[in-house]
């Protein structure tokens, strides 16, 4: 098949919003006599004007040539193997190019048949992320017309959108957060099958699915990503109790703290806070409840050594039936949850003098308060108060919670 091919004035992307990394990996590769390119979400961001969250780069070059060629390459996946080139803390990811099954429709386990460059595209999910961008000589290259899609803010899938929704369900969740992202629109065949397939969700690895709903809860649209996951029935099959909660809440809670953990992102990117601080925010509606609930059934308040127990048993309550959260993510949520009622007593006794539990995830903590005064104004001066404290304090003064200290992993 011949593809489109668009030159500089066509598509417009300026050669300084190249990743220079990405451009040295593709020379390199070019160099050795491997065929490169510029792909996906990179190239699309760029037609979006956009700046794009990472560069990823197709080449020929096997992943054993390419480890050769670069001192800084690691080998990773066995579902999908890829070469991760490191830069400081920045990784070019580096993929060959593959050749995938349209036709059958059944899962896909393992992606690591190499292919030609058309090959790689026609097993990519959206037509938006299907082109290839040269920048040896600066032109767009087109199989798959992502090119119009892209002009006329449609997504598409490349191929039978029920085959490739069947093959790998993973694209459906991807399907709403471009949806979400860039508010396109979804072409009527893809809408269809989307419909059709969404049964498939629960047979997806649960750890890729994690990974695309942290990475949107973070992306400054995750307001609008919850709701069309709800409106396509996709959360009901994942985190039940979510789903649930939003029908009956009238007040559309988890909707509106969303909408806060929206504005937090895009101020703090691309600092982005640690990732248990948006998804505690999620929880945190239906936790005060569960908490409330509580209070008002027992005869003494609940102590904060009991808030926590609720909260680890909520977060395991509304992830472990489909998602296996990391225990670090889960430790730091249940802290930046039960903290909550440390900042605010649920007996509104005053506060005079601040005790500041001693943990790393104490000001992810501080950061959901802020984000419940927003919603509750009334509640500022009391924040006030526990920055001040937490301003002041040294490790010494703090009390420990005997929560497990632990590090931060890196993340991409
Ligand atoms: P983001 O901006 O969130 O990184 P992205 O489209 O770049 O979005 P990546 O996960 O970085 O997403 O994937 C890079 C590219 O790999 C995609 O643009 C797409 O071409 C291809 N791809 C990713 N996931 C799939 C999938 N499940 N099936 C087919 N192709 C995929
Ligand atoms: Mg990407």
């Amino acid at each position: 098949m011949q593809p489109k091919i668009y030159s500089l004035e066509e598509h417009c992307i300026s050669p300084d919003k190249i990743d220079s990394h990405a451009s040295y990996v593709i020379q390199k590769l070019r160099q050795a006599g491997y065929k490169s390119y510029l792909v996906g979400g990179g190239v699309r961001d760029l037609l979006l004007n956009q700046r794009p969250k990472d560069f990823d780069v197709s080449t020929e070059a096997k992943p054993e040539e390419i480890r050769a060629l670069f001192r800084n390459a690691i080998l990773i996946g066995r579902r999908f193997r890829l070469a991760h080139i490191r830069f400081g803390k920045k990784i070019i990811e580096v993929a060959t190019f593959r050749s995938g099954d349209l036709e059958t429709a059944a899962l896909i386990v393992r992606d690591n048949v190499w292919g030609s460059e058309e090959e790689d595209v026609l097993r990519r999910d959206f037509t938006i992320n299907g082109l290839f961008y040269n920048p040896e000589n600066q032109t767009v290259i087109d199989y798959v017309d992502g090119f119009p899609d892209l002009e006329k803010r449609t997504l598409r899938t490349i191929g039978q959108p029920d085959v490739r929704f069947v093959q790998d369900p993973v694209r459906m969740i991807r399907l709403l957060k471009f949806c979400a992202r860039f508010n396109f629109q979804i072409h009527p065949l893809t809408h269809e099958a989307m419909l059709h397939c969404r049964d498939h969700i629960i047979n997806s690895s649960p750890a890729r699915i994690l990974e695309e709903l942290l990475r949107m809860l973070e992306s400054g649209s995750a307001e609008s990503f919850f709701r069309l996951l709800h409106q396509y029935g996709l959360l009901k099959l994942l985190i039940a109790p979510l789903a649930h909660f939003i029908d009956l809440d009238s007040e559309n809670r988890i909707f509106k703290i969303l909408k806060i953990v929206d504005d937090e992102m895009r101020v703090r990117f691309p600092d982005l806070p640690d990732r248990a601080l948006p998804l505690a925010a999620l929880c945190f509606p239906i936790f005060d409840l569960t908490i409330r609930h509580l209070a008002k059934h027992s005869d003494k308040t609940p102590h904060l050594g009991l808030i926590a127990q609720e909260a680890y048993q909520l977060i395991t309550n509304l992830f472990s039936p489909f998602f296996c959260l990391p225990r670090r993510l889960q430790s730091a949520m249940t802290f930046i949850l039960a903290a909550q009622y440390r900042f605010t007593p649920l007996d509104n006794r005053p506060i005079r003098h601040p005790r500041l539990p001693h943990d790393e995830a104490l000001p992810l903590a501080l950061a959901l308060f802020k984000m419940r005064c927003t919603l509750q104004p009334e509640l500022t001066p009391l924040y006030t108060l526990w920055t001040e404290a937490a301003f002041r304090s040294t490790p010494e003064q703090t009390e420990s919670t005997g929560e497990p200290r632990t590090k931060r992993r890196r993340r991409r």
